[in-house]
């Protein structure tokens, strides 16, 4: 099997970096501050700085990281947090966990990602109308929040979404689980929005050997309160707790294993753009491509084409030995778990087409450019 293509391949990067890894994790073990050891501020510091933000809050998950920003702004029973019906299910889980409803938006086809017009037509349906839903057990929701998601690496549409957001009063929480790295207008994810939530995992463009995540925001405040939330609301010392949280810390290993990653990520977003341009420049006429919006650079967590036949492709590429994936196959607008909280008026017509049409190709910044050739090769000779 060692010739078999790696959908991603987190191996090279290993090869590359083993030693200062491994000399990383060498140095916790020495020092064996496990817990908030000095790596995780260290982390946080360069996080901040990356992101050009005030603040950067490293925590367990980045599904913790959306969760505690809803847990901060107090937001839970009763409260509407608009959020795509594409994208992995972590986005809306936070919400629910809040206590708080997810309510499900379209997308736009080119982007996949949040489509401006169907969230406000969705805050329109909601904002202080009444609806009663046995299952959801509230008279009336009150618009709280949006969480726009950067999916597939390409930020959402902030320049649309943020006047929208204040227009409404609306709390904004980007979900930048696989935008870091990417850019709006020369701006780095991270910035967008009052707070941003970002993972580790390690699939993710900068990923580490377990679960992570981390929130940025500019404000002093909710930077503290995030720290104290993230460590069972703790006050001042640590016995004591002024609020309820959780147990949502970094491990100081994880922290250490990112520091090292982050040293060489700038050059591995270079080498994941120019792997994307080539899948474009070469598939544009068998598929449809990623549309990126003006300004947007991506940084292609995943390279996601369209094409009507999706599955049978999925079958000839595996049958050379290309792996594909799926995302995302069902919208969570009707996952089992999901599908009794309310969807904009009209529904989610895009995100049910697209859960049809789409496939995901290998894509890591250390695809050879020779296996490269052959995967366009497969999916051209498919298509045609
Ligand atoms: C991966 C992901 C998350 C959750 O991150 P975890 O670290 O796995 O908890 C949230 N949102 C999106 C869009 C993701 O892709």
């Amino acid at each position: 099997m060692s010739d078999a293509i790696p959908f991603i391949d987190l191996q090279a990067q290993r090869g590359r970096i083993e030693k200062q890894i491994d000399s990383a994790i060498a140095r916790v073990l020495a020092h064996g501050s496990y817990i908030m050891g000095p790596e995780v501020a260290e982390l946080e510091h360069q996080l901040a700085e990356f992101a050009g933000v005030h603040h950067a809050v490293a925590c367990s998950s980045g599904t913790d990281a959306l969760l505690l920003p809803l847990m901060a702004w107090g937001i839970g029973p009763g409260d509407a947090v608009f959020v795509p019906a594409f994208t992995f299910v972590a986005t809306a889980e936070a919400v629910a966990l809040a206590g708080a409803t997810p309510v499900f938006v379209d997308v736009l086809a080119g982007t996949f990602n949040m489509d401006p017009a169907s969230l406000e037509k969705a805050i329109d349906a909601f904002a202080g109308k009444s609806i009663t839903s046995e299952a959801l057990a509230v008279e009336e929701l009150r618009p709280k929040a949006i969480i726009p998601v950067d999916l597939f690496g390409q930020p959402a549409d902030y320049d649309r979404i943020v006047p929208i957001a204040e227009r409404h009063g609306l709390k904004l929480l980007a979900d930048t689980a696989q935008g870091f790295g990417a850019s709006l207008h020369g701006k780095r994810t991270g910035c967008f929005g009052h707070m941003a939530a970002t993972s580790f995992f390690p699939a993710k463009p900068l990923g580490c050997y377990g679960d992570g995540g981390a929130i940025f925001t500019d404000s002093d405040d909710e930077a503290e309160l995030l720290r104290s939330l993230l460590n069972h609301g703790q006050g001042r010392d640590r016995y004591q707790n002024v609020r309820i949280g959780i147990n949502g810390r970094l491990d100081t290993l994880q922290a250490a294993i990112l520091i090292e990653k982050l040293k060489i990520f700038e050059d591995e977003i270079a080498a994941r753009g120019r792997i994307a341009d080539r899948y474009s420049r070469s598939l544009r006429e068998v598929a449809r491509v990623p549309a990126l919006i003006p300004g947007a650079a991506s940084v292609w967590a995943q390279y996601t084409i369209r094409v009507p036949h999706r599955d049978a492709l999925a079958a000839r590429l595996k049958d050379r030995g290309i792996p594909t994936a799926i995302y995302y196959p069902t919208p969570l607008s009707r996952q089992e778990g999901y599908r009794h909280y309310p969807t904009v008026p009209g529904g989610t017509p895009v995100s049910d087409h697209l859960a049809a049409e789409v496939v995901s190709l290998p894509m890591h910044p250390y695809l050879q450019p020779a296996i490269q050739e052959k995967i366009i090769d497969a999916v051209s000779e498919a298509g045609a």
